[in-house]
């Protein structure tokens, strides 16, 4: 894999555009993380708690760590000293355990909601019902250690790319809808993550602004 080569590929294409790029480093070593920083990426996103922690504790302070994975509860706390955003936030009781560990902290963390928008049942994330009672809660309006940036989806895992194209437009508009509203002071709905390296160019149409790509920079996880 030419990480080099790739960076500069994807920096060309989100040039001038209101969109990031998250680099997707799960399961990678970190030698390859230090290629892709040389290249001049700050933002990382990983899965696994424990993996986060420990590429934080080896690479430089000035990176972005990206929280993309199932995030259970108990283990908040191990990533509360540092993340920078969690993506993947679906439940109140999470949102909870992210505001208390936060405090400890002395910190405010930034938080997406994540959506279900796959047509496949085992993905994690909320119905829009649940989206906009919870932010409209006054229980998240009290939080004072969190602040609710945006929202985060994941396409259905398929060839179809008028479907793709469908759930994310559906995202995009309740985006939309939600970044209108009234909502709490911590509550600012201004980022949109979707897309990843079999979707990511449908997703910037779209109107992404975090897209985390890991293999079509990395090269395939074994
Ligand atoms: C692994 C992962 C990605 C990146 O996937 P690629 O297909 O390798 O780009 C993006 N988002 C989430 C939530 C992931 O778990």
């Amino acid at each position: 894999m030419d990480i080099k080569n790739n960076i500069k590929e994807f920096k060309n294409k989100i040039s001038g555009k209101s969109c990031k790029l998250v680099a997707v480093s799960k399961t990678k070593p970190v030698s390859l993380l230090a290629e892709a920083y040389h290249e001049g990426v700050r933002i990382f996103g990983e899965n696994k708690v424990q993996e986060l922690a420990d590429k934080y504790e080896k690479l430089p302070k000035d990176i972005e760590w990206h929280m993309i994975g199932h995030l259970q509860r108990n283990k908040v706390k191990y990533i509360a000293p540092f993340v920078a955003l969690i993506h993947s936030v679906d439940s109140l009781k999470l949102l909870n355990e992210v505001n208390k560990q936060a405090k400890k902290n002395n910190r405010v963390i930034d938080c997406l909601l994540q959506m279900h928008i796959a047509a496949e049942e085992t993905k994690f994330g909320l119905s829009e019902e649940e989206l906009l009672e919870l932010i409209s809660s006054e229980e998240v309006g009290e939080m004072k250690n969190i602040r609710i940036v945006g929202l985060m989806g994941m396409a259905t895992f398929t060839d179809n790319k008028e479907q793709i194209r469908r759930e994310f437009r559906g995202l995009k508009k309740l985006f939309d809808k939600v970044s209108r509203q009234n909502t709490p002071q911590n509550v600012i709905i201004k980022e949109l993550s979707m897309g990843m390296s079999g979707d990511y160019e449908i997703a910037i149409e779209e109107g992404s602004t975090l897209i985390r790509v890991g293999s079509a920079i990395f090269g395939e996880r074994g």
